[in-house]
């Protein structure tokens, strides 16, 4: 390969699909936007990258992108845009790569651009693609099933879209400018596939997904973040026993400075070590005459509102109950129902089990219980 790369992004549709009141490539993706990702799998390796945007938002997007990245405005179909775009790039010579990729696939794997790039230069055109891993069937106009496809010759076409510039410099000098279907295409092999030109697919790797719907972006956005919490009390027969904030009337009770319900303080701990907030001897001391006492599940219920401030909620919750006594599983119901109230979720969330030690340790011995939570947070 002797040539150079250079990247045409198409990043000139409005997104209506999306119901934003920005196009979607302006969307936030995590601490990024969708456009900014789209380069920046360009940055290093490209020669230069001309981005093509809905006209009139060149500053916006300037502004977004920075000095690096060329603005143009897009025309009124993604193949224009990317031609417009490819005038941008002035020279390009016949030995040259030009890359046109869509700026609603963020997450193309680029790891093995190397050979899609060599492959292009040998062939003329190489796109990205994926198969399909479902039956294909053929249908008529009503919907009746004509027949069925086989698969393997089957592609769905992604990009990035890689033609070496002898090749696209072809088939745009050639193109019937006066035909008004001269746009009729929806990606640059199907211009290509006009000209009967050479084009080679090259399976993607992972989804590539493109960023179409409201809900592509709400799912990619979401955090999630893990916590582990362990806690144990003593046992104290002189106490009532609470677990998971619920009383258990069999006992015994556990030593504490609250109501030592040494589940809901593993769940506790669970939440604020998958937020990053530290542990609850930092949130409720037992140095505090406040908790003097309390029953747990107000310090649970002040815990989950703090996450909800900072839009984070339960994804689901497991927890483990270690004690040989009393037995717990006849409970177990009313403890799922009494915590998905206190954090605000289905008891189908919420998983808790109960084992013993088989009469090792401290819990053999019967002087105390330990429990373990883990927590996925969403957010
Ligand atoms: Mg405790």
């Amino acid at each position: 390969m002797k040539g150079r790369c250079f990247a045409v992004i198409a990043a000139g549709g409005v997104g209506t699909r999306m119901g934003l009141p920005y196009p979607k490539q302006l969307a936030r993706l995590g601490a990024t936007t969708v456009i900014d990702r789209s380069v920046d799998l360009f940055r290093g390796w490209c020669e230069r990258i001309v981005v093509a945007v809905p006209p009139g938002m060149e500053r916006r997007f300037e502004l977004e992108l920075g000095p690096d990245v060329s603005i143009v405005a897009g025309g009124d179909t993604r193949g224009r845009s990317v031609y417009l775009g490819f005038r941008a790039l002035g020279s390009v010579a016949d030995e040259d790569l030009i890359v046109a990729h869509d700026a609603a696939r963020p997450f193309w794997d680029s790891s093995d651009v190397r050979s899609a790039l060599a492959l292009a230069w040998e062939v003329g055109a190489v796109i990205y693609a994926r198969g399909v891993t479902d039956t294909v069937k053929e249908v008529d106009g009503c919907g009746d099933v004509n027949r069925t496809v086989p698969r393997s010759r089957i592609f769905l076409a992604q990009t990035p879209q890689i033609v070496r510039g002898d090749v696209l410099k072809g088939v745009y000098d050639a193109l019937d400018w006066d035909d008004p279907k001269v746009w009729d295409f929806t990606d640059e092999a199907g211009l290509l596939e006009r000209f009967s030109k050479r084009v080679r697919v090259f399976p993607s790797r992972g989804s590539n997904t493109k960023i179409t719907y409201r809900e592509d972006l709400t799912m990619m956005n979401t955090r999630m973040r893990i916590g582990h919490g362990y806690d144990v009390h003593r046992y104290d027969d002189s106490r009532p026993l609470y677990l998971c904030g619920v009383e258990i009337p069999e006992g015994p009770g556990l030593l504490g400075h609250s109501d030592a319900d040494v589940a809901l303080h593993a769940i506790m701990d669970a939440l604020l070590g998958a937020a990053g907030w530290g542990d609850i001897g930092r949130w409720f001391p037992d140095s505090d005459s406040r908790f003097q006492g309390i029953r747990s599940t107000a310090l649970l219920r002040e815990v989950v509102e703090r996450l909800a401030l900072e839009g984070l909620s339960v994804g689901n919750l497991d927890v483990t109950l270690v004690a040989e006594t009393p037995r717990l599983a006849p409970h177990i119901d009313r403890m799922r129902k009494e915590l998905g109230g206190a954090l605000n979720v289905e008891p189908a969330v919420v998983n808790i089990k109960a084992t013993t030690t088989e009469g090792l340790g401290f819990v053999g011995a019967r002087q105390g219980m330990a429990a373990h939570a883990v927590v996925l947070l969403l957010g």
